[in-house]
């Protein structure tokens, strides 16, 4: 498979996998969360998915397309290691219905290793019931694997639902 047939399922999985979650945390309350910026892509589309939630993006810079930039309250500038600590202390526990974790590197294994790191404080944001869409798979106490939709292929993206 080529990079641009790569890139462009990882594209289609992305915006599969949040179209399932907007549809299974429907009927859930809270606030909508997404980890990497990058240049607002995922985030704008969470904004035509969810137009009635508020939504918290986190990044550690602000390099997203001049449309996609959230406003300064609902922005978390900063490392994950600092932010998610005070997205806590803001926003409290279990307020999230919805996560989306998109922090993929050109390196593979610090990625893996990032989301791993960061996956007890972002499952501790996430409500009862509340659905994560991640990049790299992610495991935290309270996390439990839900299946991706049809036609997103095994390991390209993942999906967790919070106990
Ligand atoms: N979702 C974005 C989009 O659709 O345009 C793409 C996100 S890009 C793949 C990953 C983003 O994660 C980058 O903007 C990077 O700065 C951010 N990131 C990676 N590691 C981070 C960390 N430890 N703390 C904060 N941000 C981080």
């Amino acid at each position: 498979m080529s990079r641009l047939d790569s890139f462009i399922r990882r594209l289609e999985a992305q915006r599969q996998c949040l179209g399932e979650a907007a549809r299974l945390a429907a009927d859930l309350p809270g606030i909508v969360l997404e980890l990497g910026l990058g240049n607002g892509r995922t985030f704008d589309h969470l904004r035509t998915l969810c137009p009635d939630r508020e939504i918290y993006v986190f990044d550690r810079q602000v390099a997203a397309h001049p449309d996609c930039i959230p406003a300064p309250d609902r922005l978390f500038l900063g490392d994950f290691d600092a932010t998610l600590p005070a997205a806590l202390q803001r926003l409290g526990r279990g307020r999230a219905a919805l996560v989306h974790v998109d922090l993929g590197s050109g390196d593979a294994a610090a990625s893996r290793a990032l989301a791993a790191a960061i996956a007890p404080a972002v499952a501790e944001l996430m409500a009862s019931g509340a659905v994560l869409v991640s990049d790299q798979e992610m495991a935290a106490s309270g996390l439990g694997p839900l299946p991706v939709p049809p036609g997103v292929e095994r390991g390209r993206y993942f999906m967790a639902v919070r106990a």
